[in-house]
């Protein structure tokens, strides 16, 4: 069977070698799209567990990952205690300092910190390296070009127009295309299914170098409390995902290793047009927003030199199918691009190849009904309504409000050693943002009865 994968980003990369990996030889795999980015930025630096485990699981990453990127101890979000005042520093930090129990080890990882639940990937690095990989492989074919036009023929047999480097034209057949030409979106516009919903993003982000990580501890933290007795270990939280929330918008701050091996750090400022006023353009408008926020971000800032800057504006949107009994896919970028507050961006991909994997599995067999294609093809409502949620939460309203209660459950919490005692905070927690979400119509639905005892 002949799939072309349509494009030559981070998602097409995996992609191609996870099919190799599990298909071998049944399929013919074709990987077409230009030899390098044109400049266009990288960005997603920090991966979840689901992605971790599918680059380590389905690809053999994580010695890899072991040597050449750093470890990430879960996501951490800054609530400021008192938003309208610059000089206070007082935090609600809410994270996740210790290790889950049943977590895999990774061969020859020495840090005291044990099993790293995920990673902080220098993205330049990484999709230099999957490049090698996929090279490497001779199995996969690779054309370089762009696809300027795909005629999709109904159950497959599709014809692909392909425009090379040097401008020769060429056609390529495949049995099945899967569109993961990022924000190009090839199919997702030749086939109308491009949605641009309300609640917008703008984001602003750069790169950062020499700079004092030391100053990232300058806060006033209200917990996780250190350690208890008896305890096992404690994370370094440098490790992680940091996230300043404000009014309307939130900035991250991803540590790196850059190629020397020194600290490098990416730092973003996302905002929501209908909440937040300003416009965020440069360095000096970061500054300005930061310091009147979180000057702990200004002086870590600061304190380095600014290695590159970028800006997309207005960049969210979703489709409304990504799968068809056609035989046609749209994976990553292609398909969605969410408020990155979860890190969840490579996560919605790497789910999509395990999905892509059953329904070629199953056509290889014979056994593919249409049924199938539409429900996992339907599962993207549930991304959808993920996406959602990362609105809600970042919402101007919901900021405050959440902030206000996280603050209060968190610090309540931080005093409790039992687990008892924490498990019953995280469940008014669960209370709150259900009844808050509900509001919008699409909390979880628990029963009442479940409350009332
Ligand atoms: C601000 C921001 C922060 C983010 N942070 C995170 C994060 O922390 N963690 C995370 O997991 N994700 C994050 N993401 C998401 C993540 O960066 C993206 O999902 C991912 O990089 C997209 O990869 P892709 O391969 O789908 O697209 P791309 O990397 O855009 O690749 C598209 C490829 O298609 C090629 N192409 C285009 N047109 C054609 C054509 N006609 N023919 C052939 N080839 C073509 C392009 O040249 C390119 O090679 C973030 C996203 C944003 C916007």
């Amino acid at each position: 069977m002949k799939i072309a994968l349509i494009g030559n980003g981070i998602q097409a990369n995996l992609g191609a070698l996870y099919l190799r990996n599990r298909f071998g030889d049944k399929l013919h795999i074709t990987r077409i799209g230009p030899a390098d980015r044109g400049g266009l930025p990288v960005v997603g630096e920090s991966i979840i567990e689901i992605t971790t485990h599918f680059m380590e699981g389905h690809l053999g990453l994580a010695t890899y990952f072991r040597d050449n990127h750093l470890p990430k101890y879960a996501l951490t979000y800054y609530f400021k205690i008192d938003p309208d005042n610059p000089e206070d520093r007082t935090y609600s930090v809410h994270c996740n300092e210790r290790a889950p129990d049943d977590l895999r080890t990774v061969p020859g990882w020495t840090s005291p910190m044990n099993q790293p639940p995920s990673w902080l990937l220098n993205r330049e690095v990484f999709d230099r390296d999957l490049h090698r990989m996929v090279d490497d492989q001779p199995a996969i074919h690779q054309i370089i070009g762009l696809v300027k036009d795909v005629e999709i023929r109904p159950g497959g047999q599709h014809l692909l127009t392909v425009q090379g480097e040097d401008g020769t034209m060429q056609t390529v057949e495949a049995d099945w295309v899967i569109d993961l030409t990022g924000r190009k979106q090839l199919l997702g516009r030749k086939l109308n299914l491009v949605v641009k919903p309300d609640g917008q993003r703008d984001c602003f982000w750069f790169r950062l170098k020499g700079f004092d990580r030391e100053l990232l501890k300058n806060i006033n933290a209200l917990g996780p409390m250190p350690a208890g007795p008896g305890e096992e270990y404690h994370y370094e939280r440098y490790y992680s995902t940091h996230h300043f929330m404000g009014r309307g918008f939130w900035i991250w701050n991803i540590p790196m290793k850059d190629v020397d091996g020194s600290d490098m750090m990416s730092i973003g400022f996302t905002s929501h047009p209908d909440y937040f006023e300003g416009n965020v353009k440069n360095i000096d408008d970061f500054l300005m927003y930061t310091d009147q926020s979180h000057r702990v971000v200004s002086d870590l800032v600061r304190s380095g030199t600014v290695d590159d800057t970028n800006m997309m504006k207005r960049y969210h949107y979703v489709v409304k199918q990504v799968y068809s009994p056609d035989r046609w896919a749209i994976v990553g970028d292609a398909a969605y691009a969410p408020d990155p507050l979860f890190s969840n961006g490579l996560a919605f991909g790497v789910i999509q190849w395990d999905q892509i994997g059953e329904m070629l599995m199953r056509d290889l067999e014979g056994r593919l009904d249409d049924q199938y294609v539409h429900t996992l093809s339907d599962a993207l409502r549930i991304h959808r309504s993920h996406i959602r949620l990362i609105l809600h939460l970042t919402s101007s309203k919901h900021a405050t409000s959440w902030a206000k209660f996280v603050r209060n459950i968190l610090s309540i919490w931080a005093r409790k050693r039992s687990i008892a005692g924490r498990w019953k905070c995280w469940m008014i927690f669960v209370v709150f943002m259900n009844r808050e979400q509900r509001e919008d119509g699409f909390g979880m639905n628990i029963p009442g009865r479940f409350w009332k005892k």
